[in-house]
């Protein structure tokens, strides 16, 4: 099987849009901008030693003006966003990395662990405003794929059109080794029990000198590129993210990029890319260098420049705040993820970012941008425009469709 997701939901010509484009003087005098521009416009990938370029170049408007270029040459001035809730599976994990205020040992008072009955008691209120569950949770010292299948199997029993976005890369790592099966086994198993894509939390930096600091026992880099490969093999479309701003330097951050570009080029499935800084709350990382409000759009923009291959870029407004989210849709983002509903892990960690919000409110949010907003399903292939974000929908033809 072979997914290939370059331009989904998007412009599949948008190197020749881009060539088409008017250039903001600010890109056109800029020598690094400028040779940016002609090298995606040839078909090119922006290397290593011109990104790092990028992350210290010293006009961020101008380089929010080329990432800005680059996502309307793929989506015009849309942004999409979709109607999900996020429900936590446990909060009990063998792990304990140390950036991560979520994770409780199993005797901790605060620890919980969701049987199947109580996830579907979870999804009722919002089953028939949502189209998609996020489920992520900690590494459980019990549960096997047995009670993953079962879950699974409940959820769709009870709710057959809501999709099942779950997993990281190290649960189903952690799934597999404690049922002493493989990951590809683990992964067509929880695929026969309905889930539909992996989102992509735990990538974290994939630098292994960065993870053995930060994340110590977590799966290494190549492990986590090896699990989004598999599951692309199975045609599972996955998302990648990134936390920045814990103990690493804006080369591994780079580094970071490019490696995604190339899992991508090899195994093609990664939807969506979603970085995100490290929030300090109730962690254990003080010596994190944390990451200013301009370093969060300039990650932003860099990412679009540099990853071409991978279509979306997420402004998660769950970690950076609704305002920060919105302004990140002028510098190369083009999704700002969905009503959410609830949310513990970056809550835990310090967000004050507001959840359970209604789509009317977030196509406002969009359109404040000059967007149109544009409701998505999971899988980028339907599509629905609120047009002057008053709410009124129009089905739009699905375009750039795999
Ligand atoms: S980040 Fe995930 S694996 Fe690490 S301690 Fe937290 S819940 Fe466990």
């Amino acid at each position: 099987m072979d997914i290939r997701f370059e331009s989904i939901g998007g412009n599949s010509d948008w190197r020749t849009r881009l060539s088409g484009m008017s250039v903001p003087d600010c890109v056109a005098t800029d020598s690094i901008l400028s040779s940016c521009l002609q090298t995606l416009i040839s078909g090119g990938s922006i290397s290593s030693e011109v990104g790092i370029s990028l992350m210290h170049h010293d006009s961020l408007s101008a380089l929010c003006s080329l990432a800005s270029m680059v996502k309307k040459s793929r989506f015009d001035n849309r942004v999409f966003f979709n109607e999900n809730l996020h429900v936590n599976t446990t909060n009990i994990c063998v792990l304990a990395c140390r950036f991560c205020a979520f994770r409780k040992g199993s005797r901790h008072p605060e620890a919980y662990a969701l049987s199947a009955k109580d996830f579907v008691e979870r999804i009722e209120p919002f089953s028939n405003r949502i189209d998609e569950v996020h489920a992520v949770g900690g590494l459980h010292p019990d549960w096997t794929i047995d009670h993953y299948v079962e879950l699974y199997s409940t959820i769709k029993n009870a709710y057959p059109d809501i999709h099942l976005k779950s997993l990281t890369a190290i649960e189903i790592i952690h799934i597999a080794e404690r049922s002493g099966i493989s990951v590809k086994q683990t992964l067509q198993s929880l695929l026969n029990s309905g889930l539909g894509s992996i989102p992509g939390g735990g990538a974290e930096i994939l630098v292994d000198s960065v993870r053995n600091v930060i994340c110590r026992g977590k799966e290494t880099s190549s492990e986590y590129l090896e699990v989004h490969a598999i599951a692309h093999d199975l045609d599972i479309p996955t998302n990648c993210t990134m936390l920045f701003g814990t103990i690493e330097t804006l080369d591994h951050r780079i580094d970071h990029l490019v490696k995604l570009r190339e899992q991508q080029e090899e195994s093609g499935g990664f939807q969506c890319f979603v970085p995100y800084p490290f929030l300090p709350d109730r962690s254990r990382l003080p010596e994190a260098q944390l990451a200013s409000s301009s370093e969060v759009v300039r990650m932003i923009a860099v990412s679009r420049i540099m990853l071409d291959n991978i279509p979306h870029i997420k402004a998660y407004r769950m970690n950076f705040g609704d305002h920060l989210a919105s302004l990140c849709l002028t510098a190369g983002a083009d999704d700002i993820d969905g009503t959410v509903g609830h949310e513990e892990i970056m809550h835990e960690a310090g967000s004050m970012t507001s959840v359970d919000m209604e789509s009317e409110s977030l196509a406002r949010m969009i359109a404040s941008t000059g967007s149109i907003a544009v409701k998505r399903n999971s899988t980028y292939t339907k599509f629905s425009i609120f047009e002057n974000s008053i709410g009124t929908q129009q089905i739009l033809p699905v375009y750039g469709q795999r």
